[in-house]
């Protein structure tokens, strides 16, 4: 397959901000892919070789793309950085000087996927002493070979910037519209993908062996598997009601969730994001080796912090300094942890995300060895109001978050990848008045002045709304952020700015910087409003209206254990809106005149 196929398709989607287009152009592009490539051509278009969950990137550092320019065209380092300060993109650089050197050389052999892909590849792979003169030339080689608009993507590409504004639902819709006979064989393409995380698996199963195919997809120890997740409630009464009268409620322990895979001897912690954190925790790693009596198994549990004299449990923030590369050692000793066991999705050839809560929960207790360092989460089987608001306090009291509560009906199967009413989650913060933490995403800032300059001064925040995919601002938040959180924003976010407010992205407000949307940070309102101005779940309530976040406050936890997908949705606020006006109604003094 020519890369000048994809290099065309990418050109067309970059030009649009509306997702079918997005959609019908990718549809486009995997008809025209050979099946043999089908699944690099779909990590390409995410500007990845391999699927999200392997940490291996290509990882050219601009210097290092810079200088391979520099000797695929023949022009003067000082002459493509002047180009590049001012084009502010390395992509539009290459194309522009590679255009200028093909007037003056011969037409060239077509570049291919395959050679593309495993230059990338090669790329990725070296390290050690030659790695950086290696990665020089092949990098040269590539844009050598390449016309104007495929050195554009190439170096996009190379150095992790291509930005095509693609989520991983619009590859589902467009595989499912492609290859499975139209929209309606998303869901199955959906749940093979939430199974394994790995879009390219997907793409060449469906393409090879057609919705059969994808009906028997498997999950597979090393795959990590996209999590359940919760909805939330504030009342026992509700909560009862909704599971059916009776429920499993565990204790929601306030740590980092993590999901262990073990084959053999060998145990590979994935975090909620699905990335690789066993360095974080070898502590861990050792804990499951000893622990798990199945050889091969996914499982499920929070890892918290605990107090290395007492062992009691410690906050989740306590759990940040693990996530350093250097000094782990140390801080394994100063920052212990404990794992509570919550799940079971695989054990020795049984695929269990399909079987009911029972099932799971016996598994779990057959093949975890409880230590004092490894436990299963403690619940109650209770359909009492009173017992479960007792074990609601108890679980506080014991330094948790609150409880989750579990459907134990025949279909509690456990639902990969979404956010659902067979878990629900009752927690200590929805217990103060009109008051919930939200997980928010940064997708645009405004300058600070006076004591601010220099830094943000306030960032506009967004919900997910997952059923189009899109971004939707809900608040404009300037408060709680320490002067130390000021230093490091604009640090964190300098990476994901981008040109223009981004595609997936619906605001009505003008941002003076915007940001691809990803880093999530928790935040405490008053209240939910009605809203002109922000795009949250517009005429869900009223017709031209959105809901936003009054007075909103950064809570000082910064979510980095979760992709801007799993941010608070669009519904949940309309769900905290709801509530809150019925709290309203009820509330004696509404009643009076
Ligand atoms: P939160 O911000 O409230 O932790 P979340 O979006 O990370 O929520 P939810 O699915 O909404 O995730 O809430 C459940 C979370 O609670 C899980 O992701 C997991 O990390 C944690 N947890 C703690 N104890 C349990 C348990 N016993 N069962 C399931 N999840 C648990």
């Amino acid at each position: 397959m020519q890369y000048a196929v994809i290099a065309e398709a990418y050109e067309k989607i970059e030009a649009t901000t509306k997702r079918l287009e997005m959609t019908d152009l990718l549809v486009n592009l995997l008809k025209n892919t050979p099946e043999e490539v089908i699944d690099k051509v779909v990590y390409l278009t995410q500007g990845r070789i391999y699927p999200d969950f392997v940490s291996i990137e290509i990882g050219v550092a601009e210097r290092l793309a810079v200088k391979a320019l520099v000797k695929a065209s023949g022009r003067r380092e000082s002459e493509v950085e002047e180009d590049l300060k001012k084009s502010g993109d390395l992509g539009i650089t290459a194309q522009k000087f590679i255009a200028s050197k093909r007037q003056l050389t011969f037409a060239h052999q077509p570049l291919t996927v395959e050679k593309v892909y495993e230059t990338f590849d090669k790329m990725a792979q070296t390290s050690g002493s030659g790695a950086v003169d290696l990665k020089l030339a092949l990098l040269a080689g590539l844009l050598s070979a390449a016309s104007p608009k495929e050195a554009r993507y190439v170096m996009r590409t190379v150095t992790g910037n291509l930005r095509l504004g693609i989520a991983d639902m619009t590859v589902l819709d467009a595989l499912a519209i492609a290859y499975g006979g139209g929209k309606e064989a998303r869901e199955l393409v959906e749940r093979a993908y939430n199974v394994s995380s790995d879009l390219g698996r997907v793409a060449k199963v469906v393409v090879e062996k057609g919705l059969e195919g994808v009906e028997k997809f498997e999950v597979l120890v090393g795959e990590p598997i996209r999590p359940m997740l919760a909805e939330r409630l504030s009342s026992p009464e509700e909560i009862l009601e909704k599971l059916g009268g009776k429920c499993a409620a565990e204790y929601k322990y306030d740590g980092e969730r993590i999901q262990a895979h073990k084959k053999g001897d060998e145990v590979t912690l994935f975090s909620r994001r699905l990335e690789t954190i066993s360095n974080q925790y070898p502590d861990a790693v050792e804990l499951f080796k000893k622990c798990v009596k199945a050889r091969n198994a996914i499982l499920e549990g929070e890892c918290v912090a605990v107090n290395p004299a007492t062992g009691e449990m410690r906050p989740f923030q306590e759990l940040m300094h693990r996530r350093r590369k250097y000094e782990i050692k140390q801080a394994i000793e100063d920052y212990p942890v404990s794992l509570f066991m919550f799940d079971v999705l695989y054990a020795d050839g049984h695929d269990l995300t399909l079987k009911p809560y029972f099932v799971r929960r016996k598994m779990l207790e057959k093949v975890v060895e409880k230590t004092d360092r490894v436990k299963i989460a403690t619940s109650i089987i209770t359909g009492n109001v009173d017992e479960l608001e007792k074990f609601f306090l108890k679980a506080i009291e014991d330094g948790c978050e609150g409880l989750v509560c579990k459907s134990i009906a025949r279909d509690s199967v456990y639902q990969a990848g979404a956010r659902g009413w067979l878990w629900i989650k009752y927690k200590r913060d929805y217990k103060s008045e009109m008051t919930d933490t939200v997980d928010l995403v940064i997708v645009g800032a405004f300058h600070g002045r006076g004591k601010r300059a220099g830094t943000y001064g306030a960032v506009l925040l967004a919900t997910y709304n997952p059923e189009t995919d899109t971004f939707e601002t809900v608040t404009k938040c300037g408060t709680g952020f320490t002067d130390e959180d000021l230093e490091k924003l604009p640090k964190m976010l300098k990476s994901h700015v981008v040109g223009r407010k981004h595609a997936r992205v619906q605001s009505l407000i003008e941002a003076e910087v915007w940001f691809e949307p990803n880093v999530v940070l928790e935040v405490l309102g008053a209240e939910v409003t009605l809203s002109p101005i922000h795009t949250c779940a517009t005429n869900a309530i009223r017709r031209g209206n959105g809901l936003a976040i009054r007075f909103p406050r950064f809570t000082g936890k910064y979510r980095l254990d979760k992709a801007p997908e799993d941010a608070t949705t669009s519904k949940e606020i309309v769900g905290m809106y709801q509530r809150q006006l019925k709290k309203i109604q009820e509330s004696p003094a509404s009643a009076e005149p």
